[in-house]
């Protein structure tokens, strides 16, 4: 990753998003040296079949979860946002909250969700593709403009010029990651979800499968793959 890159936010969904999609490159940009922060929209209440589970327990747990897996790639700081899981909407507060996020953190890179349907159903998620939509206008041109959200501007959170922006993507990806390295890292971040994962067994087996079809085309051992936008070139 090129020297401009210092500051790095993941922005997605739900708790566990992030290490499905990108967990085995946020480790490499850890080790790399860059600073990693994760953004996760959702409290991702609605995610248990356990029939005694209350939405607010799920929030503590999945919290909990996530801080262990971020920890385990090395990630400090974890923002998360609380809005209802499977109920995210494009709203000003949420276009607002996702802009202050990027506002304190300054990423020059982002990575978020990919926003558009495809056929992969779970990747599709209603909340993935809202919360990469709203990331991306974030992005651009609400983190930059002085004037939008003027009540950020007077809790001194500045505008924002991000650099970068990669969307987990799958089908004629533009960028592949060689994760080789850090794959067990990813593994090891995936099984702190623990309240998401009914057989870590056959989720490893499913991981490492995708990931090594995907760093194919590269003769990696195994990939994470995304889209690129390029903002400043
Ligand atoms: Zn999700």
């Amino acid at each position: 990753m090129a020297e401009r890159i210092q500051r790095v936010m993941v922005i997605t969904a739900h708790p566990d998003d992030s290490e499905f999609g990108a967990g085995g490159t946020v480790a490499k940009l850890v080790r790399e040296g860059k600073q990693v922060t994760y953004c996760i929209v959702t409290n991702g209440d609605k995610g248990s079949a356990d029939r005694s589970m209350t939405p607010e327990r799920l929030v503590k747990i999945r919290e909990e979860e996530q801080r262990n897996a971020a920890r385990a790639l090395g990630v400090e700081t974890v923002d998360f946002l609380g809005f209802p899981d499977c109920e995210l909407e494009d709203t000003r507060e949420s276009r607002m909250a996702i802009t202050a996020a990027i506002r304190r953190h300054r990423p020059d890179l982002v990575i978020t969700q990919n926003p558009h349907r495809t056929r992969n159903l779970g990747g599709s998620h209603r909340d993935h593709r809202i919360a990469a939509g709203i990331a991306l206008d974030c992005v651009y041109p609400l983190a930059r403009d002085h004037m939008a959200f003027p009540e950020l501007l007077a809790q001194g959170l500045e505008p924002h010029k991000v650099k970068e922006v990669h969307l987990m993507w799958w089908e004629n990806p533009e960028v592949l990651v060689d994760i080789s390295e850090t794959i067990d890292l990813k593994i090891k971040a995936l099984a702190c979800h623990v309240s998401q994962i009914k057989d870590m067994a056959a989720v490893e087996k499913r991981v490492r499968e995708r990931g090594a079809e995907l760093g194919k085309p590269k003769g990696y051992g195994y990939a994470e793959t995304f889209d690129r936008i390029v903002i400043d070139r």
